[in-house]
């Protein structure tokens, strides 16, 4: 059987044309072919067509030095390279933790930011139209992105927040604002008691309450 190979790719390697050598058993011909690296090779034809040769032997070089399999960045694990070569190197499969399968190269994922397959963008920005929403519409009197801060205000006079000194009393007091609210925690004799108080309370409150916010939007975004 005379194979036709002539000017068909294989991996990285345009074959050029028939050698007039026969390999080393004597029973396959060699074909010459132009690696996108630029060399140029001897193959067995044979070779070719079952895909044990894909590069003048560049691919696997450059494989073996850059080689990043199950090395994860971001969201994305490096799963095997492709026969894929760009100006900036060779294209990976890489698998993100949602699942999906892009294609990359080692650069475009170290250099270029890239962090998922796209999900995690979308995720990202599906939080920050919550709390856009929380923050101007405000869901049920509180808004989320207050909550989910420890922004101390600058009238605060404790440096705690939800901690004030009670000026009739002479006692720190702490008090918490929910739905609307404000609930007031007592009175203490330290800030940092107070303080204490106010953190009880916020986790108590706050994260059951941003918990059930999580829940319900993804319910409604489903
Ligand atoms: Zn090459
Ligand atoms: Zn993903």
């Amino acid at each position: 059987m005379v194979l036709k190979l002539e000017g068909k790719r294989f991996g990285r390697l345009t074959v050029i044309g028939r050698a007039a050598e026969k390999d080393k058993t004597g029973r396959c011909w060699l074909w010459e072919c132009l690696c996108d690296c630029g060399n140029t090779c001897l193959v067995p034809g044979n070779w070719l067509t079952h895909g044990k040769k894909r590069s003048c032997g560049c691919l696997q070089k450059e494989n073996r030095e850059n080689d990043v399999t199950g090395q994860r960045f971001g969201h994305l694990t490096a799963v095997r390279p492709t026969e894929k070569t760009v100006r900036k190197g060779i294209v990976w499969v890489w698998r993100c933790d949602c699942g999906n399968l892009v294609e990359a190269t080692i650069d475009a994922i170290k250099s270029g930011g890239r962090r998922s397959c796209g999900c995690r963008n979308l995720a990202i920005k599906k939080r920050q139209a919550v709390e856009m929403q929380a923050g101007c519409g405000r869901q049920d009197g509180t808004a989320l992105s207050l909550l989910k801060s420890n922004i101390v205000y600058t009238h605060n006079t404790s440096g705690y927040r939800g901690v004030s000194w009670h000026r009739t009393l002479q006692k720190w007091t702490a008090r918490i604002n929910f739905r609307g609210k404000t609930y007031n925690l007592g009175y203490y004799d330290s800030a940092e008691e107070a303080s204490a108080a106010y953190q009880r309370a916020k986790k108590e409150m706050h994260e059951k309450y941003i918990m059930e916010q999580e829940i319900k939007n993804d319910d409604n975004s489903n």
